[in-house]
């Protein structure tokens, strides 16, 4: 693998410094933060932010060379190379450093294809070191483990979920779903679900900001060595469960909430299926398992025409013949949990052939 020297950094360095110059001209948007492993600065693609010419939302990723926007309105993500060549600056190195760099982006990307996105892995660690110990976590949250006599355990019974109660919590009429660190001592972010069904708004998340907060804890991001960008990132992994154990060299199942994801070995689970997708961008082995619902078969209509792996609902319930099983009160089988509950009460094996249900094939479009 071909390693840059300190000279040719100094020329991807001027190089980008030209593109800020020609497009952003002059003041806070022209100048780049070196940061560790990365250069952010404001994007060229979107100008980034006019309210705030200090926000730098584009990076450059020294170890895969490639870049991406994390504006949400942008989401721009390319390659080193396209990104001087968008903006004319290529002409600024040799034809020999030219195909460096598309070689070194090309071994990298299969090198680094099934690891953890670069966008994210920096963060790891101080999200770790941010993490609240769980008996804190109980005091400020005012809620309680959930064991077998208490308040809550009925609900997980239910669900199938009494071999993992130590990933919730109960308290006046909320039961916490907790976002843990691999050794289930810490805690980064969780959600709320109010148990009285005339409320509105049932879900609620708390990201590693809001929860330190809860229990009278800064957040300095500064001191840590952290930009206001990365700070969005993090906030934002916080809330995606299951974060810190998942194995990013094997296949990831991506879920639309985090309840789900708790029935299916290495998988993640969003706060929300509207949730930005673009960090997930990086990773190629990510499979989309969202709710046999409007919204979430929309989004994976949209993500099949995109390339990406999603689950077949319809073929999935119509072979193993699952409709014939749904109980009365259930309109439409909606998610994974509905399917493990109607094999469970029906001795039915249906849910250990769901691996076989996913595809990235647009032809599949009607079995979605
Ligand atoms: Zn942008």
């Amino acid at each position: 693998m071909t390693e840059f020297t300190k000279e040719f950094k100094t020329k991807i360095y001027n190089s980008v410094q030209d593109i800020l110059t020609n497009v952003h001209v002059r003041g806070g948007r022209t100048t780049i933060k070196d940061m560790r492993g990365r250069l952010t600065f404001a994007c060229p693609y979107c100008g980034d932010s006019f309210e705030d010419e200090h926000k730098k939302r584009g990076n450059l990723f020294f170890d895969t060379l490639k870049y991406h926007c994390f504006n949400d309105g942008c989401k721009k993500h390319t390659t080193l190379s396209t990104l001087l060549k968008d903006f004319g600056v290529s002409d600024n190195l040799s034809s020999s450093e030219r195909l460096d760099i598309i070689e070194y982006i090309k071994s990298n990307s299969i090198e680094y294809g099934n690891k953890t996105s670069n966008l994210e892995y920096h963060l790891f660690e101080k999200l770790y070191e941010l993490a609240v110990p769980i008996d804190m976590f109980y005091i400020h949250t005012k809620s309680k483990p959930i064991t077998k006599d208490s308040e809550g355990y009925n609900i997980l019974k239910e669900r199938l979920l009494t071999n993992r109660l130590d990933e919730f919590s109960i308290g006046y009429n909320r039961l916490l779903i907790l976002n843990l660190t691999p050794d289930k001592k810490k805690v980064i972010g969780y959600q709320i679900r109010i148990l009285n069904k005339n409320t509105k708004n049932k879900y609620l998340s708390f990201s590693i900001e809001k929860l330190r907060s809860q229990c009278n804890l800064p957040t300095p991001y500064e001191e840590l060595g952290l930009t206001d960008i990365d700070a969005e990132r993090l906030n934002k992994l916080s809330t995606l469960f299951n974060i810190m154990g998942v194995d990013f060299t094997r296949d990831i199942t991506l879920f639309e909430g985090p309840i789900d994801s708790k029935f299916m070995k290495n998988s993640l689970g969003l706060a929300s299926v509207n949730r930005e997708l673009s960090m997930f961008d990086d990773i190629p082995n990510i499979r989309h398992f969202f709710d046999n619902d409007k919204a979430g078969k929309l989004a994976m209509i949209e993500l099949l025409r995109e390339g990406k792996t999603v689950f077949m609902w319809n073929k999935f319930i119509e072979d193993f013949n699952l409709n014939a099983y749904k109980p009365k009160n259930l309109d439409i089988i909606k998610d994974l949990n509905n399917v493990i509950q109607i094999c469970y009460n029906n001795k039915l094996n249906a849910f250990k052939y769901i691996n076989n249900y996913f595809t990235n094939s647009s032809f599949d479009l009607i079995n979605i």
